[in-house]
């Protein structure tokens, strides 16, 4: 078969790669634990399913407008000015399957051949995919958790784009604070070419009252250059329901629409009442996921800490522990194995605790392995107590 060299220079997302391989082990008869993917264990909030419901019942269940029904967009319109003082209009925003086709949108509507889009490392994963699908190249920037304004400058070249900040930090767990932002925003003004994509899909998830911050209110001069990326996924445990939304001049949004309207056409109508009811609805959940995730943090940063060879630092936002495992590279399996990198450390846990993770090589910065903590109780202390068990028999 032929395939374009576009799709066989893309990469599957390691994510979803992951969880097939938790199926298939599962399926085999291995009792396995997933802490390696971007979900949370949580219901989706009630009222959200009954509207949901009310709209699968509508004869015909009809397409929206490709960019979104007017109501819900009017609700992301009223979220982003209540929520991050973000003013914009209606054919300032759209509404896609997921905030990842929000990106892809972004991208596929403003990249050429030899466009340079900076990354910063760790990242999600995705972000280089994306880009080189787009057709564009991505240029990592190292950092130490958060990108600093030098390392930004150090990036930029002519042939610069975009800028994609995560905020917060998935896999670190890093947030930037509105000053750290109007630091980069300073760069930025002296580079008019540059875009900034602010992925800021965990904006909910912030610990020990970490205030978030987004670029186009931090920087609202360049709020014309910046595309904002949410949706429902992690603030309302909404993976499947696929809705993210964007807010950006009226000439991105406009192209992006061109994009989505010659691919998958309008979000799914069902998630749209679905995303609409939870973003005017009742905000309780969000604390109470937020409250369960806090104390999942605590009690991974306690277990972490106790495991020989392991170490982490608290994250201030996101549902991730990004485990440094450095100290586990010397040491042998009781088949006298060495563990070389992240990749073996990762296949080790799974081998021998029987729970998957995210090899910190899918997201840049090595040697760390990422765990999801936004699991029930149970799961996570059963996980916790397999991975100590299995790095307690290394020798
Ligand atoms: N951005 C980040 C940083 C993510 O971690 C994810 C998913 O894990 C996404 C975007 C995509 O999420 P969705 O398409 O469900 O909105």
């Amino acid at each position: 078969m032929h395939v374009s060299p576009r799709i066989a220079a893309l990469k599957t997302s390691p994510a979803s790669l992951l969880a097939k391989q938790a199926r298939e082990l599962r399926s085999a008869g291995r009792d396995i634990i997933l802490l390696s993917s971007g979900e949370l264990d949580f219901p989706t909030p009630l009222h959200v399913i009954e509207a949901a419901d009310r709209a699968a019942r509508a004869v015909p269940v009809g397409y929206t407008d490709v960019d979104g029904s007017a109501s819900l967009k009017e609700a992301v319109r009223e979220k982003f000015a209540r929520e991050n003082g973000i003013i914009c209009g209606q054919d300032e925003v759209i509404i896609c399957n997921g905030s990842k086709q929000v990106m892809f949108n972004g991208l596929m509507a403003t990249i050429a051949a030899g466009d340079e889009v900076i990354v910063p490392a760790p990242y999600w994963a995705s972000y280089l995919e994306l880009v080189a699908f787009a057709g564009g190249t991505p240029v990592v920037a190292e950092t130490n958790g958060k990108l600093t304004p030098d390392a930004l400058e150090k990036a930029i070249t002519p042939q610069t784009r975009w800028l994609i900040l995560n905020n917060p930090v998935n896999p670190t767990g890093g947030v930037y604070s509105a000053r750290e932002l109007a630091a980069l925003a300073d760069v930025l003004r002296r580079h008019p070419h540059v875009m900034v994509m602010s992925d800021d899909l965990y904006e909910h998830i912030v610990f020990d009252g970490a205030a978030f911050a987004t670029m186009a209110s931090a920087a609202p001069d360049l709020a014309e250059r910046t595309l904002t990326v949410n949706g429902v996924s992690k603030a309302y445990a909404m993976m499947g329901w696929r809705i993210g939304y964007g807010a950006g001049s009226r000439a991105l949004i406009a192209n992006m629409v061109k994009v989505q309207s010659q691919s998958t056409s309008n979000a799914s109508t069902v998630s749209q009442a679905a995303a609409e009811a939870a973003l005017r609805g009742p905000q309780i959940e969000i604390s109470h996921n937020l409250a369960s995730m806090t104390q999942a943090r605590g009690k991974v940063l306690e277990a972490v800490r106790m495991m020989p060879g392991l170490a982490m630092e608290a994250p201030m936002g996101t549902f991730y522990a990004y485990v440094s495992c450095a100290g586990l590279l010397e040491s042998r399996t009781a088949e006298g194995n060495g563990l070389r990198d992240d990749r073996d450390v990762a296949r080790f846990l799974l081998d021998e605790g029987g729970v998957v993770v995210m090899p910190g090589a899918d997201c840049g910065l090595s040697p760390y392995f990422r765990i999801n903590f936004a699991c029930l109780p149970e799961t996570l202390d059963r996980a916790l107590a397999q991975i100590g068990r299995a790095v307690a028999m290394l020798a």
